[in-house]
């Protein structure tokens, strides 16, 4: 018998040492598979906004859509998303380009159609410790992006993703996405070194958004090349066709330009580490 020292278990690297690798649609994730570029704008805006951010990050080299329909925003003013008409535009647009997309539930009812237009959901920050939705995406089966809390440590974010594979999906990436801490010069505090101890105690892929990690637009790039960098399987940026009037998130949104810059920088330090782009 062994003895379980961690109190995640399913997770654990200890009962489990070989990575997992989820797949996205027909792209993998984890383990020793490419590195992985999500990007697309914060929020679904209208169709011709998102098939035009789309179209501009696949022919950058992203591999797979983001977009938001439910939006978790701070104010009750700031814009709230498009709700089901914003999913069935990305169900729509990720048909048309061939992209698998993710997108977050931000509640139990979503999860049903969001699992229906998107190949992956998305558990959000606010939501990580939010059980019921924890357990329904866990019973829904689809591939789960499950963000770090802004107030979590890594041991309650890998008991989080228990709770999904205890479920029965095996399929959770977690998502390192900054933390709060005493700095306000940030949005909020990346902590890379999340990256490396999660893939030390986990067999679980690890992604990193250096968007909400940040908040500032110069930051993404090189923030996103030490993720590849310091071990994660990819990376989640926010794209906008046209940052100065994006309706959220415009201030930490790269454009088509920048975007493809930042591919090209991205690809001689995935090989350093050993893979592919
Ligand atoms: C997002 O990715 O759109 C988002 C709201 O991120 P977070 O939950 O990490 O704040
Ligand atoms: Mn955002």
């Amino acid at each position: 018998m062994t003895p379980i020292l961690t109190p995640y278990k399913l997770v654990s690297r200890e009962l489990h040492p070989h990575d997992t690798v989820v797949k996205i649609g027909a792209v993998p994730l984890g383990g020793d598979k490419p590195f992985v570029v999500i990007a697309g704008p914060c929020a679904v805006e209208s169709y011709e906004q998102l098939s035009t951010t789309a179209g501009a990050v696949k022919s950058a080299g992203a591999t797979i859509l983001r977009g938001g329909a439910f939006k978790p925003r701070t104010s009750p003013y700031s814009f709230q998303g498009l709700g089901l008409a914003g999913l069935e535009i990305l169900g729509r647009v990720s048909q048309e380009l061939s992209i698998p997309s993710v997108t977050e539930a931000m509640e139990v009812v979503d999860v049903l159609p969001v699992s229906h237009h998107a190949a992956a959901v998305q558990i959000g920050a606010r939501n990580m410790q939010n059980f019921r939705l924890l357990t329904a995406v866990g019973q829904a089966g689809k591939p789960v992006i499950l963000k770090r809390g802004m107030a979590a440590t890594i041991q309650e974010l890998l008991l989080a993703a228990e709770y999904v594979v205890k479920e029965g999906n095996p399929n959770v990436i977690l998502c390192e996405r900054g933390i709060k801490t005493f700095e306000t010069a940030t949005r909020n505090t990346l902590d890379l070194s999340a990256v490396p101890y999660i893939k030390l105690h986990s067999h679980l892929p690890v992604i990193v958004d250096p968007s909400h990690g940040t908040g500032i637009r110069e930051l993404i790039p090189p923030m996103a090349i030490a993720a590849a960098a310091c071990g994660a399987d990819g990376v989640m940026i926010e794209v906008h066709c046209d940052p100065a009037h994006a309706l959220s998130d415009g201030q930490q949104a790269l454009d088509a330009d920048q975007f493809t810059a930042l591919m090209r920088r991205l690809r001689p330090v995935v090989e350093a580490v050993g893979r592919n782009l």
